[in-house]
């Protein structure tokens, strides 16, 4: 592609414009394990281009796929790469993070009390058991609930206002949470991942191009 630029001084001249190339920032690494599959699924298991880079100088992992983007030193370039596979098996976690996530993610969004389904910035954690009583912040302690049952609930145990979580909050398994999860896909996935991914195609929705 080419393109007229007029220069400082009012001369002009042909140069060669690049096709307009991605931020670094928008150039994350899909990482797999060596079984092809996602490293991790919650959260998905991606890198930022600096750590995916320097996994790739350790020698760690291979390169499955490139983005166009180029990065270069004195001494090379490089294309950043879009989906990076492990040289070695990392063997599978067993529990899942607790993280704020992986809660909702467990209840479905529902607030466990009045079982209506939220968005995520308009629903709260609620501790069963209240801190004040003794109550700690844990899988089997907290649910997901909405503002307005959790402002109802405040500090009272269960029996003492009568609401009860719909279902008794535990620590979820992994496969479990990544059943679920399939139906939530992470809007920032890059076509170049879909290939690793099990997210159904109707979804592509979300993808970045
Ligand atoms: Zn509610």
């Amino acid at each position: 592609m080419h393109a007229t630029h007029i220069i400082g001084n009012g001369s002009r001249t042909t140069v060669n414009v690049a096709l307009p190339t991605r931020a670094l920032e928008q150039c994350p690494a899909l990482i797999l394990n060596a079984d092809y599959r996602p490293l991790s699924y919650l959260p998905l298991s991606i890198w930022s281009w600096q750590e995916a880079v320097k996994a790739i100088f350790r020698g760690t992992v291979s390169v499955v796929y490139e983005y166009e983007r180029e990065i270069s030193s004195p001494s090379q370039r490089m294309k950043l790469p879009s989906v990076l596979v492990m040289k070695e098996y990392v063997p599978e976690k067993r529990t899942p993070t607790f993280s704020r996530f992986n809660v909702f993610l467990r209840d479905h969004w529902k607030c466990q009390y009045c079982g209506d389904k939220f968005r995520t910035q308009a629903l709260t954690f609620d501790h069963v058991i209240p801190r004040a009583k003794g109550g700690e912040t844990t899988w089997q302690n907290i649910v997901a609930a909405c503002q307005c049952c959790n402002a109802t609930k405040g500090s009272k145990l269960p029996s003492e206002c009568n609401m009860h979580p719909l279902h008794e909050p535990r620590q979820p398994s992994i496969h479990e949470l990544e059943a679920y999860a399939q139906k939530f896909p992470p809007n920032f996935l890059h076509k170049e991942w879909e290939d690793f991914l099990y997210w159904d195609s109707e979804l592509e929705d979300g993808y970045v191009h």
